[in-house]
Formats: C-alpha cells, sequence, structure tokens
C-alpha cells in the first residue's frame, strides 16, 4: 500500500495546487475545452513520462503512450482495435494539433526486446508482434554495426526506430496532407535516462542536442 499512499499524497498536493486558492487551469480548461498544440507519442516506461520531462501543464499535452513508442502504418481492417490510430486520429483531425513528437529514449525494454527477438525465440506474445513495427530498425542496425555490443546496438536502434515512426505517420493520409500544407509538422527526440540529455533529430541535419544537464 505504500506506493499508493505515495500516490494519495501526490493527489493531495496536485489538487491543492491546482483546485484551491486562485487557479483557474482548470476552471478554464473545463469551460473552454481542451486544446492542446502538441501530440507526444511516448514509451509505457516509467521512468519517461512526457509531461515530468517537459514540465508540461494541464492541457499542453496529448499523449499516446505504448511500448518503445512507436506509430503503427497506417491501415484499416475493421476486424482488428487501433488504439494508437485511433488517438492519432482525434489528435490530428479534431483537435488540429500543429507538431507531433515522437519521444524515444535509452534503456527502452521493448526496443531491447526487438533487437532480441529471433535470439530468445520466435514471436509468442504481444510485445513481440507489436515491437516488430520497427524490424526494419533492428535489420538496419545489425547490418550497419553487426561488430557492435548488444547496449550499443539497442541505442542505435531507439534512434532508427524513430525514424520508423515518422514515416509511418506519413502513411496516415490526412497527417501527410497537413505536413505538406505545412499546418503539422513532426518531429523526433530522443530522451537519455543516463545523462539526461535530450536530442531532436532533424531530418537532413545533424542531429541537435537541446538539453544537457548534468
Ligand atoms: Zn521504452
Amino acid at each position: 500500500m505504500k506506493a499508493l499512499d505515495r500516490l494519495r499524497a501526490g493527489y493531495q498536493k496536485f489538487s491543492e495546487a491546482y483546485f484551491s486558492g486562485d487557479n483557474l487551469t482548470f476552471k478554464e480548461l473545463v469551460a473552454k475545452g481542451q486544446n492542446p498544440e502538441v501530440l507526444i507519442i511516448g514509451c509505457c516506461d516509467s521512468r519517461v513520462s512526457p509531461s515530468i520531462i517537459t514540465q508540461a501543464e494541464p492541457g499542453e499535452l496529448f499523449t499516446i503512450r505504448n511500448v518503445a513508442n512507436l506509430v503503427p502504418p497506417y491501415t484499416h481492417q475493421e476486424d482488428t482495435y487501433h488504439g494508437v490510430s485511433a488517438a492519432i486520429e482525434f489528435a490530428v483531425r479534431h483537435l488540429e494539433v500543429e507538431h507531433i513528437v515522437v519521444l524515444g529514449h535509452s534503456q527502452c525494454g521493448g526496443i531491447r526486446a526487438l533487437m532480441e527477438s529471433g535470439i530468445l525465440g520466435k514471436k509468442d506474445s504481444f510485445i513481440s508482434t507489436w515491437v516488430s513495427i520497427a524490424e526494419a530498425a533492428k535489420d538496419k542496425v545489425n547490418a550497419e554495426f553487426p561488430h557492435l555490443s548488444m547496449d550499443e546496438k539497442c541505442h542505435l536502434c531507439e534512434q532508427e526506430a524513430l525514424q520508423i515512426s515518422l514515416n509511418n505517420l506519413l502513411s496516415f493520409p490526412w497527417v501527410r496532407s497537413k505536413v505538406e500544407a505545412k499546418k503539422l509538422f513532426l518531429h523526433a527526440w530522443h530522451f537519455d535516462l543516463d545523462s539526461g540529455q535530450l536530442t531532436e533529430f532533424i531530418p537532413g541535419e545533424q542531429s541537435k542536442i537541446l538539453y544537457h544537464y548534468k
């Protein structure tokens, strides 16, 4: 119960900050509805909460979190459930966000599961099927850097997988049309848990380190 007591105490602090005194944040969010400008797609990993990393305020980030922060390709099979695609659709077509940030991170267990798949065994779980979205990233890293350690390969694969997610975003017709009209901008960020560094990957340019605190 200790873990839940910690969360209850945290909620107490949150509610005192946002629902007492003259803080109007939620009154305004309720009156006007949400209007976030950014959709962020992060990993489920407990250490990489997008709101905590970016210090976003309530209403600022429309957030999707899944194993290894992956975007699946656009498909329209009616007999399956598309939770991630539904959330992207809502953010882009209804909330009309201006930016989509795919936020990767170091020490990603999902990416490690992908890199080690084929070593550990066949696809027999939801996780291995899900992370196979980034199979091409794994193949690229293995082909170009066969001499590296598994840790180093995982780190590179985390970054290559971001590119796959950006490409998959463009397979959604209403994402592509807004990107082409310059009404929607796609971004890839990578957060390094070890150094605290946040890196932004810019297509065709050297990656830009946004912040680096030690
Ligand atoms: Zn992860």
